[in-house]
Formats: C-alpha cells, sequence, structure tokens
C-alpha cells in the first residue's frame, strides 16, 4: 500500500556513531534509543573529505560530491585565483526540496547547509551556517519577521569560543534552545510531507571540548549530557507529535576524533621549495609567486600551478605527472615536528576521488575545479590550508575534528538502514521513500 506518512529527517551534525552508542550504554538519550529500536542504529561513512557542505550536499542531492560540484568551504577559480566560498546556487544536482515541491508536496528545512541561497520550495527553507543573515537566507522572506522577533539565530559565535569557553558554551545553548523552540512551533503549524531540521550545535560543541571529553573529563561529560539531553527530549517530541506511522530519519555527516595537531600544508610546500610568495605575509592567491610548483586548500588539497589552467601557471603538461608522484612520494615522509609520527596515510589521485574527469582534459573546465591531489591525514591531524602560518604544525584552541567514519544513521525505515552505507547512499534512499509513495519504481 502506498505510504504518505510524513518524512521527518533530524539531522545532527559531526555526532559520531560511537559517541551515541556510549550515551546508550549509560542509559542517556532514551528517546532516541527507542526510536533506534524502532528501526535500526548503525555506522555509515561521510564524504571524502568529511566537511559539513559536501556531505549534507550529498545527502540533498543523493550524489556524490564530483556530482553535486560542492567539495569544500573554500574553491579557487583557476583562471583567476580568486576565492570564493561555493553555496546553494553552485549546486549541479537538483536536491530533494526542490524535486519534492516539484511534485507538489510540503516541504519544510531548517538550517541544512548549503540550503542558501534558498531555493522557492513549496514551504519554509531557513538557510544554515553558511547562509549571511535571515533577510538573504530565508524563503518566503515572509517568515523573516516571525523569526527576527523570535531572536533565530542561524548560528552560535565561534569567535567566542577562542577567547571565553565558558560564554561560548552558554552561548550554543541560547541558540540550541531557540533552534528547537522555532522548530517545534513550524512542526505544529502544519502537516508536512518532508519536515528536515538540522542541529549544529553538536558539532561546534565537539571542535572546542572534544579532548577533554574523551578523556572521561567528568565535569565534560556534564556537560554533553546536558546538551544531548536536550537534542534527546526534542527527539521526543518530535515523535510524540507526529502522527504513528509518521517515517523517522536520523543522521550525521561525519564522525569526530581528537584533533592532535594542526598541519599547514602550505608551509610545509614551502619548506619544500614548491611554493613561493610576493609578500611576507601572503593572504590570498594572487600573493603566490609565478614560480610556485603547488598550493594547497583546506583540508589536504593540493593543486598544481599547472601553465595553461592556472593563472601564472608555470608547470608545464609533461611535468604534471611527474610533480604529481614526487609529490605524494614526498608528503608520505611528512612527520608530526613533535613526536617523528607519520602525518599523511595517503595522497589520492583527484581522479580517483572525484571520479569524473579526465585529468589530461585540460581545456575541460572540470579539470581546472578539482584539486590533483588529495592528501589524508591519520586521524588526529588536521591539514589546514591557510596561505601562511609561521611554524609547520601547531596546537590551537580547536581540539576535536572531523573524520570520515563513525557517522551514525537511525532509521525506522527498514529500506532506508539496509541500503546505506554511507550519506550519500541515505540521500538517494530518503529520496526513493517518495518515489515508491508515488508509484514510480525504484
Ligand atoms: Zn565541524
Amino acid at each position: 500500500m502506498m505510504n504518505t506518512a510524513p518524512v521527518v529527517v533530524i539531522a545532527l551534525d559531526g555526532v559520531p556513531f560511537s559517541l551515541l552508542k556510549g550515551f546508550f550504554e549509560r542509559g542517556k538519550m532514551p528517546r532516541l534509543k527507542q526510536l533506534a529500536g524502532r528501526g535500526a542504529f548503525k555506522e555509515i561513512v561521510s564524504v571524502q573529505p568529511p566537511l559539513s557542505a559536501p556531505a549534507w550536499a550529498s545527502f540533498l542531492t543523493g550524489g556524490p560530491p564530483h556530482e553535486h560540484g560542492i567539495l569544500s568551504f573554500t574553491e579557487r577559480d583557476a583562471r583567476s585565483l580568486n576565492w570564493y566560498t561555493p553555496n546553494a546556487a553552485h549546486l549541479r544536482r537538483p536536491t530533494l526540496l526542490q524535486k519534492l515541491s516539484d511534485r507538489g508536496k510540503r516541504v519544510f528545512s531548517m538550517n541544512v547547509p548549503v540550503t542558501y541561497p534558498p531555493g522557492k520550495i513549496n514551504g519554509i527553507s531557513i538557510c544554515g551556517f553558511l547562509g549571511p543573515d535571515l533577510d538573504q537566507g530565508v524563503y518566503p522572506p515572509s517568515e523573516v519577521p516571525f523569526l527576527k522577533s523570535s531572536a533565530y539565530r542561524i548560528d552560535s559565535d565561534v569567535n567566542l569560543a577562542k577567547k571565553d569557553l565558558g560564554a561560548f558554551l552558554e552561548d550554543l545553548h541560547t541558540v540550541l534552545d531557540k533552534r528547537l523552540e522555532i522548530a517545534r512551533h513550524y512542526a505544529l503549524r502544519e502537516r508536512w510531507d518532508l519536515f528536515m531540521v538540522h542541529i549544529m550545535e553538536t558539532d561546534r560543541l565537539h571542535h572546542f571540548t572534544y579532548e577533554s571529553f574523551r578523556r572521561g573529563d567528568g565535569d565534560m561529560i556534564r556537560l554533553y549530557d546536558d546538551l544531548y539531553g536536550k537534542v534527546d527530549r526534542f527527539i521526543g517530541w518530535m515523535v510524540d507529535n507526529h502522527p504513528e506511522d509518521s517515517r523517522f530519519v536520523l543522521l550525521s555527516d561525519h564522525g569526530f576524533t581528537v584533533l592532535k595537531r594542526e598541519i599547514y600544508l602550505n608551509h610545509w610546500l614551502w619548506q619544500q621549495g614548491y611554493l613561493r610568495f610576493t609578500h611576507p605575509r601572503p593572504a590570498n592567491l594572487h600573493h603566490i609567486h609565478a614560480d610556485s610548483r603547488a598550493y594547497s586548500l583546506y583540508p589536504g588539497r593540493i593543486y598544481i600551478n599547472l601553465s595553461g589552467r592556472e593563472k601564472n601557471g608555470r608547470v608545464t603538461a609533461g611535468e604534471y605527472e611527474h610533480l604529481r608522484h614526487e609529490l605524494t612520494d614526498r608528503l608520505l615522509t611528512l612527520r608530526d615536528p613533535v613526536d617523528g609520527r607519520p602525518v599523511i596515510k595517503e595522497v589520492l589521485p583527484g581522479e580517483s576521488v572525484y571520479a569524473a574527469v579526465e585529468l589530461t582534459a585540460l581545456h575541460d573546465p572540470l579539470f581546472s575545479f578539482y584539486p590533483d591531489l588529495l592528501a589524508v591525514a591519520h586521524p588526529g591531524y588536521d591539514l589546514k590550508g591557510i596561505l601562511w602560518h609561521p611554524e609547520l604544525a601547531a596546537k590551537t584552541v580547536y581540539n576535536g575534528m572531523h573524520g570520515f567514519d563513525d557517522a551514525f544513521l537511525i532509521s525506522t525505515e527498514s529500506a532506508v538502514c539496509q541500503r546505506s552505507g554511507s550519506i550519500v547512499d541515505v540521500g538517494r534512499e530518503v529520496w526513493a521513500l517518495f518515489d515508491e509513495e508515488d508509484g514510480v519504481p525504484a
């Protein structure tokens, strides 16, 4: 029989499978555990590199990053060497929200990354953390006055974490409380075919506290119990306030691991003689000297300064493969300057990650878009893309970082669970729930 019950997606950014398992074992998050008991609870993987923007874009489009075209937070235009932040306007595939709207379904989306600028959907879209403000980030704009008068905020103040952790944690709760309150308001306002809410505060919490939590610090464990307890009560409320046959999908976009040290790959390229600058404190890609042979963008994406492709390219097509091999070999010898441990786990050629393009196709616009190499670090090393840093490595206020493995999926829908090994699959399977509903063969 056709199932037209609402689909509720609760996206918990950066929540590891192993963390939830630990909560369940300690008797925490009872409502989420209950929901898991109705279906399945499993580990899934993220996308490579495991960042929120490409991962949620994969959920929204049901395809890998090389299909939807969002690879990170920062991209560069090879011809101009200008930086830009990719957003929904750069997506090469339609999203679940658009496709459902086209079918006349009512759709609600709150705080999901890569939904700015908001599409004209059949419902309401409130942008996530990559959107500049509510005025530009909400569709329809008639919802903006209500959100503003409710003091709804897109994100917590991350800069506060660098100055005053206590004040930041307080701010995190303020933003979370408001988000959950406004989500409840919209959930009751009408019957939605798809209701999707994304919670960023879990990821934000982990970035600044994950080390002490994993160490077993008692205060930190209480703090996690507190914040996750709120999320659990919200999940319970959503279950209680939706029809019994509603279909629930809860997932995270990546795992989390303790951040041991940040590694500045552009410093390494400079040290090794591959990268030179025209300014003593280079601030952007225009300050890269024309003699440079390679540079890097976050995280671990390496671009060869290829002639005919890059603005000031000097590496010839004949030198290209040799240089890629040389960089690969040398990156694998990169050691943590403090304890001598190897930093790089593997170096992947761009075409093996983004299997969309023949890398010899110099004039293919896609070729200039993908990195030539992707360095993947051992857990704990964050491969930063900042152009200039005086050291090769440093420990900063960030003590948690994303991981490719250990994301989670909980769903009352057995098909979604059985067929999903990654966030890409989950996006495809959620779409399939609606396909089946409308009698379209899967
Ligand atoms: Zn994060």
